[in-house]
């Protein structure tokens, strides 16, 4: 699977919390295309004794006023579309069900992973501009906590961050549906003392953010579920990008199995690495 006309050769970077779009992976920190680079031996998570989201309490932040109108009209129909109602479900039995389980493995240092919760969400404003960047979105987000527009961050809580459609990312002089579809990441300070766990997920408006590894198409709302599956997994157990659970080889516990699709109940969800089975790993009854 290739994604025509991406020049592979300027992904050069760090790519340690990104999900790349599909055909690609994240390989010693580069974006890579599947199968251009060897693997060396089996992946295998290693822990670098950096924090862990013991029970997640998920909050959806919906970035912009159009997320007041979508999938206000329809629904109903074979396919879900994308509103901050269905994607609350979503973030609802993402946090407490059995996804969570497939994490219980990575328990460290005392912290061990559960089902957590989910906290609700908010619309927020001002309307983003038509590209934002890593550094827009966490201004966004210190801006709305001093407010009290979200709720105050704890180790356990994670932002979900969602762009409306229209609206491209930029992360490390890269862009979203250009070569991530959704990454996360932590607010730390000077002290190396995080203060936000964060995950951002654009708008899936690109045929390399929506397709599943076997090139399966999937609707918007299904790509959304799968990123976010990704970036919640890897938040868990790598809050801190590269101070958790990772492999240098293969990067963070959803990179490794990037696109790799599972069901969580009526949910596409994306398969997560297991040292234990030494395979990716969709949850219990999926
Ligand atoms: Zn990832």
């Amino acid at each position: 699977m290739t994604n025509a006309g991406l020049d592979i050769s300027e992904w050069a970077r760090d790519g340690v919390n990104i999900v790349p779009l599909q055909g690609h992976r994240v390989v010693g920190g580069k974006v890579m295309p599947i199968g251009a680079a060897p693997v060396a031996g089996v992946a295998r998570l290693t822990y670098r004794g950096g924090p862990l989201i013991a029970r997640v309490r998920l909050f959806g932040v919906y970035w912009g006023s159009a997320w007041r109108a979508m999938g206000r009209a329809g629904g109903g129909g074979p396919v879900r579309e994308v509103s901050r109602q269905a994607l609350d479900t979503f973030l609802g039995d993402l946090a407490a069900g059995a996804y969570m389980d497939i994490l219980a493995e990575y328990d460290a240092q005392g912290a061990t992973i559960q089902r957590g919760t989910f906290l609700g969400s908010a619309v927020v404003g001002p309307d983003p501009a038509a590209r934002v960047s890593d550094d827009d979105i966490r201004a966004m987000l210190t801006q709305r906590l001093a407010d009290g527009e979200l709720p105050p961050w704890d180790a356990n809580t994670l932002y979900v961050v969602y762009l409306p459609q229209g609206t491209s990312v930029e992360q490390g002089g890269a862009l979203s549906c250009r070569v991530f579809c959704g990454y996360h990441d932590a607010i730390v300070d000077q002290g190396g003392n995080p203060s936000a766990y964060y995950a951002v997920l654009p708008y899936p408006g690109c045929a390399g953010c929506a397709q599943g590894m076997d090139g399966m198409q999937l609707s918007p709302f299904d790509a959304l579920t799968t990123t976010t599956s990704h970036e919640v997994a890897e938040a868990v157990t790598d809050p801190v990008p590269g101070t958790g659970w990772y492999d240098d080889q293969n990067g963070e516990i959803g990179d490794i199995c990037a696109w790799q699709l599972a069901m969580l109940d009526s949910y596409v969800v994306q398969k997560e690495w297991s040292n234990a089975a030494g395979d990716c790993v969709g949850p219990a009854g999926g």
